[in-house]
């Protein structure tokens, strides 16, 4: 290590502050563990500065011009005059501020150190932090992720990363959005709230790839109508800047134009120089075991590090697991097909457990039925549309438990929670069927779909 002063040594010695790596911390400290969280920026790292918080927030503002614009469908005069892009970042920074004021006051009340600087592990227990060396009964890698760059397309002033994107001073006229993911399709709903002229580039057949084909296609359909351009299966050569905006190539010759590019083609994990302190990797992500376990003893690797979905909860989830294995307990870590996604567009998809490609391809035998927001009537008081699926392994009305929900609709992320708890305690639709749903909410949707398969539909013409 080249350094001979002694190691500040604690129980858990965590190199990030992210949501993970600050989960992790807490917990360790309500367990009774010392820990140290080793932070190079603002402890929150990316879901809290640059990532879920900020962005939800501009999605809310664009929600409030959405309203706004359309009051007069709801009998309200009222005039959609500007967006005052200054305003919009001081709410947005205003809410970020107070979670992270609120944060650090946690840490510290956990008797939590903070270590400001660049951590560097370097094997046996060790990181490295401005020449000191800190050790750690165990440690904990929560380093994240960073947006992806692609070949022919240089980040620049007009072409850029959802961080730069998040921080933009004024409305783009006009957008290209690369990458219909998650990102993408979040960014393209809030400009095009905003104002902006939004194109979608999705290299795959359709956006949210990974979501089911019916959550694709109405959310598809809605952007579609709201006037956003999508065009999936298109595979971009290049993009350069060319004065005050951007040029953007696709395969076949085909070339377009707009004020700024937003390059949202996934994220990779920020895992620079474990390999070379000893760690394995596998094409950049941490290998861990199904402790989350690296293959240095009492070396733990969580979030986004970790392959699977780069979601702050499943952050949050790693970091607390650890932090119980490491205080001697013995927690249960859940599969990542049950963690719930929720894409914060104009209209929302949220979805747990399995689609149903993929629940076919698992068990045969399965059935799915949608119902139709249409019938729901909360969501026609709100003006939305979209529909929520459900699952469930074997025949409608005698088969097997939930095995994946989706949903699509304005506010339907808020509904996630009763389906997660289906699908992850593996509830036949006869289990649930008995509850009752306040009237008037969006919940009577997975009810009501849920009576269906219980074959009890109330609203549904049989
Ligand atoms: P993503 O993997 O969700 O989507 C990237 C998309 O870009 C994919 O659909 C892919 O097919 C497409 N793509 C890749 N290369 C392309 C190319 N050359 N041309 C055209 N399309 C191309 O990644 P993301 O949207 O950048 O998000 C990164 C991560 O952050 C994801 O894991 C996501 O789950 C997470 N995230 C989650 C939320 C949320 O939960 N609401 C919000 C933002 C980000």
């Amino acid at each position: 290590m080249g350094d001979s002063r002694p190691a500040q040594h604690s129980d858990v010695l965590i190199l990030g502050g992210g949501s993970a790596g600050y989960a992790c911390a807490l917990r360790a400290g309500q367990l009774g563990l010392s820990a140290t969280l080793i932070e190079t920026d603002k402890v929150g790292g990316t879901c809290l500065h640059r990532g879920c918080i900020p962005t939800k927030a501009l999605l809310h503002a664009a929600e409030v011009a959405d309203v706004t614009r359309a009051a007069e469908r709801f009998g309200v005069r009222a005039t959609l005059t500007a967006i005052d892009m200054a305003a919009v970042h001081a709410y947005k920074q205003s809410v970020v501020d107070r979670l992270h004021t609120g944060l650090n006051g946690l840490i510290a009340g956990r008797g939590i150190a903070v270590i400001q600087g660049v951590g560097r592990y370097v094997g046996n227990r060790t990181v490295v932090v401005d020449g000191n060396p800190y050790t750690g009964r165990a440690v904990v890698l929560a380093t994240g992720s960073a947006s992806r760059a692609i070949a022919n397309i240089p980040i620049g002033d007009r072409i850029m990363s959802s961080d730069h994107a998040l921080q933009l001073p004024e409305i783009p006229r006009t957008a290209i959005v690369l990458g219909g993911g998650v990102i993408g399709v979040e960014f393209a709903s809030m400009w095009a709230s905003y104002g902006a002229e939004v194109t979608v580039l999705e290299a795959m057949p359709r956006l949210l790839p990974g979501e089911d084909d019916w959550s694709s296609t109405t959310l598809e359909r809605a952007l579609r109508r709201r006037g956003i351009t999508v065009k999936a299966g298109a595979t971009v050569t290049g993009a350069r800047q060319n004065g005050a905006g951007v040029a953007v190539e696709l395969a076949g010759g085909e070339a377009m134009e707009a004020d700024v590019l937003l390059v949202a083609v996934g994220r990779e994990p920020r895992s620079a120089g474990f390999a070379e302190a000893g760690i394995a990797t596998d094409r950049g992500f941490v290998a861990v075991d199904r402790r989350l376990t690296t293959n240095h003893g009492g070396v733990y690797a969580v979030g986004d590090l970790v392959a699977g979905p780069q979601l702050a909860h499943r952050g949050f989830a790693h970091g607390i697991y650890v932090a119980e294995q490491i205080a001697g307990r013995d927690p249960v870590l859940l599969a990542d097909q049950l963690i719930p996604r929720v894409t914060y567009a104009h209209p929302q998809v949220a979805s747990v457990g399995l689609t149903e490609s993929s629940a076919r391809e698992q068990y045969g035998d399965i059935t799915a039925i949608v119902y139709d927001l249409g019938g729901n009537a909360k969501s026609q008081i709100l003006r939305t549309a979209g529909g929520v699926k459900v699952i469930r392994r074997g025949r409608a009305d005698s088969g097997g438990p939930v095995v994946g929900v989706h949903m699509v609709g304005d506010r339907v992320g808020e509904l996630i929670g009763e389906a997660q708890l289906m699908v992850g305690w593996e509830a036949l639709p006869t289990d649930v069927a008995p509850f009752v749903h306040a009237h008037p909410t969006q919940n009577e949707a997975l009810g009501e779909a849920v009576l269906a398969l219980a074959g009890s539909p109330l609203h549904i013409h049989a």
